[in-house]
């Protein structure tokens, strides 16, 4: 599968950041909000990203800005991430890759600019420049439109409805700029730039001065730990909890780790993918860890005040080792869900990421 242990992580935190920072021609890296779609064509309906398990439309959890260097067919590329929010299921995950060429009909050739724009109307772009119509409350594409007044779009009866509530019922019959302003339909993840940093490798001296207890975690396992944890009667989940724990030690607001082919942190021993788990791109070849969310960002997607909420221990998205193009539209790439141990599905009450 991946090449063991390449290169550093880059790691990913969330941020505020102003409006016109997570727009479409910023490139964004970002947490929540709507998609900001990088290619046009090709981009996934209703169909495509339906929850697998129980069919409702689901939420942007990320997205992330990952260029390949040297390939010019990949000059702009994009991984969006999505997770079904729907109460009781919270549970189905997709994940899509997109990439463009430097030279496109959408993007200028310039690199965007570094500081806000004159204009600061924060007004939803709910169209694509192609025409398409997006959902007023989710950002994917509308195929349905409001058969009243032919000015409100979604993708689904399930987010008309949500808007209708939401104050559509009034706006309707009114005539006026619908569309400029959205109502929270309580829909959304709340949204945050993603800053990216690299991962400093933690010399053990270093910790060691911080906190002894710690340095020793951050050892690497070796077949002296194994006798000693099993003298001290810890479990090889307990030895795979305390590895990732004092992994991210260094960093603990991280809410996510990047990286083509590395090798992804796994929060315990059960349910670690082989590889003949990874299912291979339609092209033919495999597909390679890319990147993984982390526990952390459960914290900002404040994803329990619907109740019953989405919920993980990583995410681990696989991606096709060749970035192929697939038509030059959105392709499906794989992601993997790992619970923390004995804790498997979404559950109702349940104790948070204990933090570090
Ligand atoms: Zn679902
Ligand atoms: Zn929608
Ligand atoms: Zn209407
Ligand atoms: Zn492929």
């Amino acid at each position: 599968m991946a090449a063991a242990g390449a290169g550093p992580a880059e790691l990913g935190f969330a941020e505020e950041a102003p409006a016109w920072r997570l727009r479409r021609e910023q490139f964004p890296s970002k947490v929540g909000g709507r998609p900001a779609w990088l290619g046009e064509a090709g981009l996934p309906g209703p169909g495509a990203l339906a929850c697998a398990l129980c069919g409702r439309p689901p939420a942007l959890v990320l997205q992330l800005y990952a260029p390949l260097a040297g390939r010019a067919d990949a000059f702009h590329r994009g991984l969006f991430l999505f997770c079904c929010r729907t109460p009781p299921c919270c549970e189905g995950l997709r994940v899509f890759r997109n990439q463009l060429p430097r030279q496109n009909d959408i993007f200028s050739h310039e690199p965007p600019p570094e500081n806000p724009p004159e204009e600061t109307e924060d007004a939803v772009c709910l169209q694509l420049r192609s025409g398409a119509q997006l959902c007023r409350v989710c950002g994917c594409l509308a195929p349905k439109t409001c058969s009243r007044c032919h000015r409100a779009h979604y993708c689904s009866k399930e987010h008309q409805a949500l808007d209708w509530r939401a104050g559509h019922k009034q706006a309707c019959a009114q005539s006026g700029a619908l569309d400029n302003t959205v109502p929270d339909h309580n829909f959304l993840f709340p949204e945050f730039e993603i800053v990216v940093e690299t991962e400093e490798e933690a010399l053990p001296e270093a910790v060691e001065r911080e906190d002894a207890a710690e340095a020793a975690e951050s050892m690497a396992e070796t077949p002296e730990d194994v006798l000693d944890s099993m003298a001290k009667h810890e479990s090889r989940e307990d030895r795979i909890f305390q590895k990732f724990k004092s992994k991210i030690a260094p960093e603990p607001e991280q809410i996510l780790r990047y990286g083509r082919g590395i090798t992804p942190v796994w929060i315990s021993g059960e349910n670690i993918p082989q590889e003949k788990d990874i299912p291979n791109c339609p092209c033919g070849a495999k597909r390679i860890f890319e990147f993984q969310v982390m526990p952390q960002l459960l914290n900002h997607l404040k994803a329990d005040r619907l109740g019953r909420s989405v919920d993980w221990g990583v995410l681990a998205v696989f991606t096709c080792a060749d970035s192929c193009g697939l038509g030059s539209g959105y392709a499906e790439e794989f992601v993997w869900k790992q619970d923390v141990a004995g804790t498997p599905g979404p559950r109702e009450g349940a104790a948070r990421w204990p933090g570090v």
